[in-house]
């Protein structure tokens, strides 16, 4: 480390002093400009200004960020198109005909042991779904309305879609999983979902709970009364639950 020595007392000083700290007398700071930095420092430094301070360069530099934001905003619309696009869901259906009491001919069943598996389609159960949650509306209406639930049913498992509006613009959300019935256990395991048509990663469904919470609790009392079933087959569009005996 350089000091500075002062020329009348001849104490060492920082080189950050200009004045000496004992006697105050001016100090001569030409010793600090000869040590100053290295030659190759110098030239990186005069190379890195010049980068900057090139008109050009600036310019690719600025246009870099204009294009990324282009894009990221391009990126970021096209995923909010896919999430406000509706899904490949069916038409909603009028529910003014009879559609099928689940629920009733489920707690029958398991009041009368009877032996008669329960076979629905995939029909039967919107077509049941739609009757059963329209007089729960209210109580699943939060922040969005609640319009309705749709199933698709798959081999083991399926898809669940709510959808919800806001201001009258439809909001489609599902999750999608395999589902099993163990010992009176209904259990189901996530395999993904979506917003819209935007695909959500299994593992972000895990934070999805609170989009389908109020329909789980809506849906509580069929979910009690498909565990007192012996075992329920899910397959591509329907479902059959059989009795215990
Ligand atoms: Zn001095």
């Amino acid at each position: 480390m350089i000091t500075l020595i002062c020329p009348e007392c001849r104490r060492e000083n920082e080189p950050e002093r200009i004045y000496c700290h004992d006697c105050g007398a001016r100090l001569d700071r030409t010793a600090l400009a000869k040590e100053a930095p290295k030659g190759e420092d110098v030239k990186d430094t005069q190379r890195r200004l010049r980068n900057m301070l090139d008109p050009g360069r600036a310019k690719m530099r600025l246009m870099f960020f204009k294009v990324s934001k282009v894009i990221l905003g391009a990126l970021i619309l096209a995923a909010l198109i896919q999430m406000i696009l509706p899904p490949d869901v069916p038409p909603r259906q009028k529910t003014g005909d009879f559609p099928p009491q689940i629920n009733l001919d489920l707690e029958n069943a398991a009041m009368n042991h009877g032996s008669t598996p329960l076979q629905y389609t995939e029909a039967q159960v919107n077509a049941y779904l739609g009757s059963a949650l329209k007089s729960k509306q209210a109580a699943l209406s939060k922040l969005l309305q609640f319009e309705r639930a749709i199933v698709t049913l798959e081999e083991n498992g399926g898809r669940i879609t709510a959808e919800r509006s806001l201001f009258g613009f439809s909001v489609f959300t599902t999750t999608s999983g395999k589902v099993s019935l163990q010992d009176g256990k209904l259990t189901a395991s996530n395999t993904g979902g979506s917003i819209g048509r935007l695909p959500i990663h299994p593992l972000l469904m895990k934070y999805s709970d609170p989009l389908f919470s109020d329909l789980w609790a809506a849906l509580d009392r069929e979910r009690k009364a498909v565990a007192k079933m012996a075992s329920m087959e899910l397959r591509p569009q329907a479902v059959v639950l059989t009795p215990k005996p």
